[in-house]
């Protein structure tokens, strides 16, 4: 253990892609994860889309790595025989305020060189029969892939490359001085030459970051009853509410024939909390005690979201309601309760959601925080530049 040279905290979609980019390159890595395997929080419980880059703003950095990444991602599955399903994204206008969403997407994808085709109420039904709307973009370059099969995959390439998994880990404090890093678990201390800290959820507080504070947001799932899956081909977005860096609900295939519909977006009151009157995870003294929190709640935006996610948080017929608006003939037996996943959304102290990526490298120490949506799409090329970041400090 004394001669390792990056300790990765964290084994989800980043740290993977990290740990295998640094062993690929002759790195000794040491991966600490505290659950039994890897992809168990946002890696393993997501809407599993492989995104187009169409919705992130042009010069950020999700923009560079959600590019690079689709074509990226979409290769390696091919390669790897992890299980895709082609089909592309249809976002859905249903009046003039959200074709006024559509145009901004239209000049984020054109910024960011991504393919997308503007379609009227006709075209609509040619790409989804059941689907209804004024206007939609398609990007035809998104899909949905088998997430947790892709984390599994990251974790074969790492180890075949010589990196060591340890699971049952949970790291607690890291300290990063000049000669080296020592990260404590709760069962030893294991020291390297670098850390490069990729645990998601707890992230902000491994990072001891005062500025910032994850306040987790709940993505719950319903889907459609086997009987009617096929009233959806491939991706029915709604148009997102671009006050808030969430994607609004969709009608998504999965690779393995499911159609959720999803996710929602509600204040969690634990990080790993995954249904609504759950704690688990802790965090809640830590949310409520942070004068961002309070600053976001106040907002009158935040306060309509959060009264409309109660309601679909506790009612599939309000989760119905709003997805029959894109697609009229769903009806709410037609739902039934699936999944969840939490996002690790930084606040600010201000009360703003932070909406791009953040990496912070002190020292000996690179600490990756906010990797929210499309985190998973970005993750390859992201991963390969945590690595050499963390090379340049060897
Ligand atoms: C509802 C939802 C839908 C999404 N849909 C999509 C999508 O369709 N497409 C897309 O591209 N992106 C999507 N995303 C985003 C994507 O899932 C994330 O950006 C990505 O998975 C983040 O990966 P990660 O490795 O940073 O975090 P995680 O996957 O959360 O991994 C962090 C790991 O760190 C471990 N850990 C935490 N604390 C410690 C500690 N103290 N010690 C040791 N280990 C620790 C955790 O157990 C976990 O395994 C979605 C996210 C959510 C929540």
């Amino acid at each position: 253990m004394d001669d390792i040279d990056v300790i990765v905290v964290g084994a989800g979609a980043v740290g993977c892609s990290t740990a295998s980019h640094l062993a690929k390159a002759g790195r000794r890595v040491v991966v600490l994860e505290k659950e039994s395997g890897p992809g168990l929080h946002q890696s393993g419980r997501n809407s599993g889309v492989i995104h187009a880059g169409y919705n992130v703003k042009p010069n950020t950095v999700k923009a560079r790595f959600c590019v690079e990444g689709n074509r990226e991602l979409r290769s390696y599955c091919a390669a790897r025989g992890i299980a895709v399903h082609p089909g592309g994204i249809l976002v859905v206008a249903r009046d003039d305020p959200e074709e006024t969403v559509l145009a901004e997407l239209a000049r984020r994808a054109e910024g960011n060189g991504v393919a997308i085709e503007l379609l009227g109420p006709a075209e609509i039904r040619q790409h989804e029969p059941n689907a209804t709307g004024t206007a939609a973009l398609w990007a035809k370059e998104a899909m949905s892939f088998d997430a947790r099969g892709y984390v599994h995959a990251l974790v074969g390439d790492a180890v075949g490359a010589g990196a060591s998994f340890l699971f049952d880990r949970r790291v607690e404090r890291i300290d990063a001085g000049k000669n080296g890093v020592v990260v404590h678990t709760d069962k030893d201390a294991v020291r390297g030459r670098v850390v490069v800290n990729a645990a998601g959820l707890y992230a902000d507080r491994l990072a001891r970051a005062h500025d910032l504070r994850v306040i987790p947001f709940r993505g719950y799932y319903a889907e459609l009853v086997p009987a009617r899956r096929d009233l959806v081909r491939s991706h029915i977005y709604a148009a997102p509410d671009l006050n808030f860096p969430f994607l609004g609900v969709h009608l998504s295939r999965r690779t393995d024939g499911r159609v959720i519909v999803g996710p929602g977006a509600m204040w969690a009151f634990g990080r790993e909390a995954y249904s609504f009157w759950s704690l688990r995870g802790g965090g809640l003294v830590r949310a409520v005690t942070w004068p961002g929190f309070w600053r976001m709640m106040i907002k009158p935006e935040f306060r309509r979201l959060i009264r409309s996610e109660v309601a679909k948080s506790l009612s599939l017929k309000a989760i119905a309601d709003e997805a029959r608006r894109l697609v009229p003939e769903l009806r709410s037996g037609d739902l039934v309760r699936s999944f969840a996943g939490n996002r690790a959304q930084l606040v600010a102290r201000d009360g703003s959601l932070v909406e791009d990526i953040v990496v912070r490298a002190t020292g000996d120490a690179i600490h990756v925080l906010n990797v929210v949506s499309p985190g998973l799409t970005c993750s390859l090329p992201f991963g390969r530049y945590l690595a050499d970041l963390a090379s340049d400090r060897l």
